[in-house]
């Protein structure tokens, strides 16, 4: 349990302790599926969440390749299969080396989730064309790089209708940032903003590929890009009024919308952003004003 006194390190969020640890069908078997930056966080979650629900999954990671082991060894312990491979998103001769040994070793990929993502948060008058640069080149371009790779790869070998009645699906992690601005991370609100139309253009252009393209959307999900928001009983209660639903989200909500949008249970859903988000995306201040 996410507040169990005993694993407790960080301040405890106590409205998440009846948290529904919910099961995955087995929707993605024979499904091979590729998640960028799943040595952490959410893209950790999601390749778990999708071993579970019966794919084959390739770990990618770009630092600390102990902790992508870890999740590999986590997968295999419950009896799935993945592999772990490093590589730069935002590089595209790191991204085909990528997908050419994913694809080498599990024979295809059906499934793609495009995380990997980063802050370099400044005000706007002090961010520095670095700063700008590293966020839209892994937040942005690395999206452009990994889900042409996708699309690539789902053509050259069409629906394999044993498996899925879609010829492939991408899912890009974006962030309620697409829709809300976000003074002092212009650079991060940016990047969001540019997948949500890269994903909808792709989706329109794809679909008659029977190639299904959605993005996620999380809210305020407690992991290691964001620790400053909750991880004092001050920083959280802040938090908090931006939530509606009262909790922070865990990695696992996550997945289980990238779960389920890869499944064939979402066959008509494409161009879409599922925001899971508590009800951020509800303008919260106008509950009580506006
Ligand atoms: P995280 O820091 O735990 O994970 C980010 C992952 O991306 C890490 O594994 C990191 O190594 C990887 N990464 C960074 N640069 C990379 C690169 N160049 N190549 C490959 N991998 C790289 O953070 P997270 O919260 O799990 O973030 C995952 C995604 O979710 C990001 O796209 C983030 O913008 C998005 N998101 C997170 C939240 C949240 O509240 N945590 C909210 C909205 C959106």
């Amino acid at each position: 349990m996410p507040n169990d006194p005993k694993t407790l390190t960080t301040a405890p969020a106590p409205d998440n302790a009846d948290l529904p640890r919910v099961t995955y069908a087995k929707t993605l078997v024979g499904q091979p599926a590729l998640v960028t930056g799943a040595n952490s966080g959410i893209g950790k979650a999601t390749a778990i969440g999708l071993a579970r629900a019966g794919a084959d999954v390739v770990i990618n990671y770009v630092t600390d390749p102990a902790a992508a082991e870890a999740v590999a060894h986590e997968i295999e312990g419950f009896g799935g299969r993945a592999i772990a491979i490093q590589a730069d998103v935002s590089k595209e001769d790191e991204v085909l080396a990528m997908f050419a040994q994913a694809v080498s070793h599990f024979g295809t990929l059906h499934i793609v989730v495009s995380n990997a993502g980063l802050q370099r948060d400044s005000p706007f008058e002090q961010m520095t064309l670095e700063q700008w640069n590293t966020v839209i080149g892994i937040n942005l371009t690395g999206q452009f790089l990994c889900t042409r790779e996708a699309a690539r790869v789902f053509r050259k070998r069409g629906i394999v209708s044993e498996v899925s009645v879609a010829c492939g699906k991408i899912i890009c992690m974006s962030s309620v940032h697409q829709e809300i601005p976000w003074a002092g991370h212009a650079n991060y609100a940016a990047s969001k903003g540019g997948v949500m139309l890269l994903m909808k253009s792709i989706a329109q252009e794809l679909a008659p590929h029977r190639i299904r393209v959605n993005s996620v959307g999380p809210g305020a999900i407690r992991t290691p890009i964001n620790t400053e928001a909750w991880s004092t009983l001050e920083a959280y209660a802040d938090l908090m009024r931006l939530v509606p639903y009262k909790r922070i989200g865990e990695p696992d909500d996550i997945a289980q919308a990238v779960a389920w949008l890869a499944s064939d249970a979402a066959d008509y859903v494409t161009g879409a952003t599922l925001f899971v988000d508590g009800g951020m995306t509800l303008y919260p201040g106008f509950a009580t004003g506006g």
